[in-house]
């Protein structure tokens, strides 16, 4: 068991969870809710039946199926962790599996799309409560995942108006149990903090990567041997998985558009200074910048260590 992770609880939080999607984000709650005890009995489902039999051979499941209805069936706690694009079609096709009462959550990184997929094919007595760990990798897989993933990073619950305040609760000490810290807005507000938090931060690297692939000057021996220059940072961020932020990009468009105008304007005074020789704006910006990063490892939120913490023998 990871050493971070906290004790394992004496009785489950629920008696059966139903996991959709078993890639990073799903296998590893799958890892988690088992290593604590979170669940009497942990169902995975997914489309495909190689993640399917993957999940037996790694035993991080009690039960696993391709089949969403019956893999629903009876769970007091049902998590998509699907992209974001796809989670409308399977609470559709979820449905007549769902148990009176039962929690439906999601993990998506994106909310308000999320909802208003979601909760137009839930049946009344279905309780909705949307749920953003903020934590990840650029793997995908259900090799991908791990149990301590979560652990001292931030779950953002968005429950819509007039959501069930027991059910938003029982989500908030399932992700507590986790080692996730529970912060509760709405999805509107989500949307925007994420987009320029995590959106645009991988639209920026996804573009200088592209860009730096589509030079004609620099040869890509070039840009692979002097990548330490903060070249390879922003390409472990461009390797992340294509589909899933295609639909965050897709499906947080309006956030993600006012943040890149923003964006465009400081870059356009950012160049002018460049251009005109103005260092006291570029100095002022800069160290700005370097007490936000030391905000964010004071916070707990990232390593102290010089380079990322990379081992030596990593280095360029
Ligand atoms: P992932 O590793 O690619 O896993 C997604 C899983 O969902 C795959 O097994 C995929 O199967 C399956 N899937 C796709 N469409 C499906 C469908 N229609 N029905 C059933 N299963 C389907 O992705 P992930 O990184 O875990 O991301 C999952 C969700 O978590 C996304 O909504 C993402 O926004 C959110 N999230 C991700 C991160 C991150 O850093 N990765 C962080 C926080 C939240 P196939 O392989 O067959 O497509």
């Amino acid at each position: 068991m990871p050493e971070r992770l906290g004790p394992s609880l004496s009785k489950p939080l629920f008696e059966r969870i139903a996991l959709i999607g078993l890639g990073l984000i799903g296998s590893s709650i799958a890892r988690a809710a088992r290593h604590l005890n979170l669940a009497g009995t942990i169902v995975a489902v997914d489309r495909s039946e190689e993640v399917v039999a993957r999940v037996r051979e790694l035993r991080i499941a009690d039960e696993a199926t391709t089949d969403l209805v019956a893999g629903v069936k009876d769970a007091d706690l049902v998590i998509l962790c699907v992209p974001v694009g796809v989670c409308g079609a399977v609470a559709e096709a979820m449905r007549p599996g769902l148990k009176p009462g039962c929690i439906v959550s999601d993990v998506g990184s994106v909310k308000a799309s999320v909802i208003a997929q979601v909760q137009p094919h839930l049946p009344q007595d279905v309780h909705f409560v949307p749920a953003h760990p903020v934590a990840g990798t650029e793997h995908s897989g259900p090799d991908a995942g791990f149990a301590t993933l979560f652990h001292n990073r931030w779950c953002i619950l968005t429950p819509p108006d007039g959501a069930d305040e027991q059910a938003i609760e029982r989500v908030r000490v399932f992700w507590s149990a986790i080692g996730s810290n529970v912060e509760i807005m709405s999805a509107q507000h989500h949307d925007l903090v994420l987009a320029i938090t995590s959106h645009v931060p991988h639209l920026i690297a996804y573009n200088i990567v592209g860009t730096a692939a589509d030079l004609e000057t620099v040869t890509q021996s070039e840009v692979i041997k002097f990548s330490a220059g903060g070249f390879r940072d922003f390409t472990r961020i461009a390797a992340s998985d294509p589909t899933m932020w295609r639909d965050i990009f897709l499906h947080n468009k309006e956030a993600v558009l006012e943040m890149l105008g923003r964006l465009n304007e400081d870059i356009a005074l950012l160049a002018r200074a460049i251009r005109w020789g103005e260092g006291d704006k570029l100095f002022d910006l800069f160290t700005r910048t370097r007490a936000i990063r030391r905000g964010i490892i004071s916070s707990g939120q990232e390593t102290p260590e010089p380079d990322f913490g990379r081992r030596r023998e990593d280095k360029a």
